[in-house]
């Protein structure tokens, strides 16, 4: 049973030393908010920042509250002031996400008469592995049954803590009168409930919500620390960790999820599209494309990683041009080319294919067939000239973009 504390935040020294500065002064804000993109440790935060909250030997009153008794009441010794000590009982039963004063909610999508096991299952997972990557369907939400019960139990002290701890892990996935609810507790004077929410899409939650919270923010992890932490936790080989570094985008989450796949047999199968392109032949393109039948339903994220290699191949291009050495390049393995390339290739031309490809990121958030997007863009990156009659087949008119 591992947990991760205050004090081992994963690259987020600022939240790491204000949470710590708020446990150890003992002065809680009635709500938190942390705010930053998917998969950068805030809901990793939130629970260590609640286990710091509810421990006994921390919470145990110094030796001017136990006048009488003072052996008894002092705090262990060598127990943080400013984290969680990890031993007591309430650390261990927060710790097993049984503390009854410990509220931990997150979205969970599927049937009602399902929540009980889809609640536990999701639990257990994150006993097991603290850096669980919680992957949503589009409908996932905070369920209403678990905001109702745990509004009963709000009305009653908390049972063993001086506090009780609400975590809701993505809270902008709930509804209006959930919101309610939630303002009216966090507004009540004197309340005995501290909240902690998590979101990393901030603009869909009323604002009221933000304006009534202490704003904790959380940014992208470097580069260099998702690297380390592949390598080193997860047993990563270095080319496989660096590459998958450089399309996290700052989100340990994303990289974890990236690794499940075979990132460099992707990266290869990404840039293999290309070439039908380059040799003037749109017939085999949207073949190509065509046969990249993982879209559909997940059929966005696919193609937003495919299109994703071609950009890190640009950049080391880019790079390469000014005389980057192998080791600043992220497809290294692959540096022959890359140099090859990037000889031929003008700078302008590159930013022009880098340019191409933005567009195609944001169009592909719109109704776009995927595979014309793919089609349109791997032909501009190309720099390939088809005329109107190699377009393939299309239901819109202006969908080239
Ligand atoms: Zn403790």
């Amino acid at each position: 049973m591992t947990v991760v504390r205050l004090s081992e935040l994963l690259g987020q020294p600022g939240p790491s030393t204000f949470l710590r500065g708020v446990v150890a002064g003992g002065r809680y804000a009635n709500a938190y908010l942390f705010l930053g993109a998917a998969g950068v440790g805030k809901g990793t935060a939130a629970l260590a920042f609640a286990r710091a909250l509810l421990c006994e030997t921390r919470n145990r009153p110094g030796p001017q509250g136990g006048l009488f008794d003072e052996s008894a009441a002092a705090p262990d010794a060598g127990a943080p002031a400013d984290d969680a000590c990890g031993a007591c009982s309430a650390c261990q039963k927060a710790a097993q996400l049984t503390h009854p004063d410990l509220k931990f909610l997150f979205p969970v999508s599927g049937e009602e008469k399902e929540l009980d096991s889809t609640v536990a299952e999701t639990q257990q997972a994150l006993r097991e592995d603290p850096y669980f990557v919680f992957n949503y369907e589009k409908a996932a939400s905070i369920r209403l049954s678990l905001t109702r019960e745990l509004l009963r139990e709000l009305a009653y002290r908390p049972y063993e803590a001086e506090r009780r701890v609400v975590v809701v892990r993505d809270a902008d996935r709930m509804r209006e009168d959930q919101y309610s609810a939630l303002l009216k507790s966090i507004e009540e004077p004197g309340a005995s409930t501290v909240w902690v929410l998590t979101t990393a899409r901030v603009a869909r939650l009323p604002a009221t919500i933000p304006s009534r919270c202490q704003r904790v923010r959380f940014a992208p992890l470097p580069e260099k620390t998702i690297q380390r932490f592949l390598e080193e936790r997860v047993g990563v080989a270095n080319r496989e960790a660096r590459l998958l570094a450089a399309l996290s985008g700052g989100s340990l989450a994303r990289a974890l999820t990236l690794r499940d796949g075979k990132p460099l047999e992707e990266r290869d199968q990404a840039l293999a599209l290309l070439e039908p392109a380059l040799r003037g032949d749109p017939a085999a393109l949207w073949k190509a494309v065509q046969g990249m039948n993982k879209f559909g339903r997940a059929g966005r994220e696919v193609l937003r990683r495919m299109v994703e290699f071609h950009q890190l191949w640009l950049r080391d291009l880019l790079r390469a041009r000014q005389g980057a050495p192998r080791e600043d390049l992220v497809n290294r393995d692959r540096e022959a080319e890359i140099r090859r390339q990037a000889e031929r290739t003008e700078p302008a031309e590159i930013r022009r294919r880098l340019l191409v490809l933005e567009e195609m990121l944001r169009t592909i958030e719109g109704n776009v067939t995927p595979e014309l997007a793919m089609f349109s863009a791997l032909s501009r990156v190309s720099g390939g000239r088809f005329d109107e009659a190699a377009w393939p087949p299309h239901p819109t008119a202006r969908w080239d973009y």
